[in-house]
């Protein structure tokens, strides 16, 4: 399936969209800060994925500093460590890109449908869910047509590059995976993003924000077109992915993905990051063996040299 793109609302409307949007609400909660409070409730009998509920309990703030061991020794007995990567809430968080989407939306609708205007005006980062239907709930938009009508306008652009630069990481992601690469590892960007509709900004995002891309020892591989599933074209990945060296760990927020990386690469460190999955996937919890993180905030800090 090829989407169709109309990338003239963006261009028009996001640059001033974007800087209100991350200006207010955006910017500083995610990358920077602690996640909105959530209620106590939720927090004793987690009902979601960790932006919703975090099942801080099960965070392990020994698995970054272990895997950049590993990765030290496996280089050390002259072996090629490789660290594999997904994007999309595993180094990215990509609720800004929905919430600029859903604000150009409501503009578009603003004359001919004001409550819904004003309704979805209301979302914030911590309401946006996997699934666009789930969100617009959340404000009480629940009109089938509506709702048809805004994942008709959020689609095409969701997965699309102009709209991918709008990610931010997750806190401590870049300079995490920038030590793991200064300590000899291949780091792959394994992604279902489409590689037809969105090489450029992904590639344009993970430079703006300093993860090591386009030199040796970083690969960036994406799905060859968006028809693909995503789950399929992971696992036909990994032989190829095995081929470059001794996988030592891989990230994903997708329990089902990470479960097929742990048979396949059993001696790696699977990790688990509590941040939203896929609600209609066929698994929902990762394997046995995955170490849970919220972000990479735990990751050891780099030596500070001597002054
Ligand atoms: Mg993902």
């Amino acid at each position: 399936m090829r989407l169709d793109r109309d990338p003239a609302p963006a261009s028009r409307l996001l640059p001033a969209l974007a800087l209100a949007i991350f200006t207010c609400c955006v910017g500083p909660s995610v990358a920077h800060t602690a996640p909105p409070s959530r209620p106590t409730a939720a927090a004793k009998t987690p009902q979601g994925p960790g932006w919703i509920s975090p099942q801080t309990n099960r965070y392990d703030a020994t698995a970054l500093a272990a895997i950049a061991e590993r990765v030290t020794t496996v280089r050390a007995a002259g072996q090629v460590p490789v660290v594999v990567f997904d994007l999309d809430h595993t180094l990215f968080d990509g609720r800004p890109r929905t919430l600029v989407i859903l604000a150009e939306f409501a503009a578009s609708v603003a004359a001919e449908q004001p409550a819904t205007a004003k309704a979805i005006g209301r979302i914030a980062l911590h309401d946006i869910a996997y699934l666009l239907r789930d969100t617009l709930a959340r404000v009480g938009v629940t009109d089938p047509k509506v709702v048809a009508a805004a994942e008709a306008y959020w689609k095409p652009r969701f997965f699309s590059d102009t709209y991918a630069q709008l990610d931010v990481p997750i806190a401590g992601a870049p300079s995490y995976v920038q030590a793991l690469w200064q300590r000899g590892a291949v780091v792959v960007y394994l992604s279902g993003r489409n590689a037809d509709g969105m090489l450029t900004g992904t590639t344009a995002s993970l430079q703006k924000w300093g993860f090591p891309v386009g030199v040796r020892g970083a690969q960036v591989v994406l799905k060859p077109s968006f028809s693909e599933p995503d789950d399929t074209f992971k696992k036909a990945s990994l032989e190829q992915i095995s081929a470059l060296g001794q996988v030592v760990a891989s990230f994903e927020n997708e329990p089902g993905n990470l479960g097929v990386m742990a048979t396949r690469w059993p001696t790696a460190i699977p990790v688990f990051l509590d941040t939203d999955f896929n609600p209609g996937g066929a698994v929902r919890t990762p394997p046995a063996a995955a170490r849970w993180v919220g972000d990479y905030t735990s990751a050891p800090r780099p030596a500070t040299p001597a002054p």
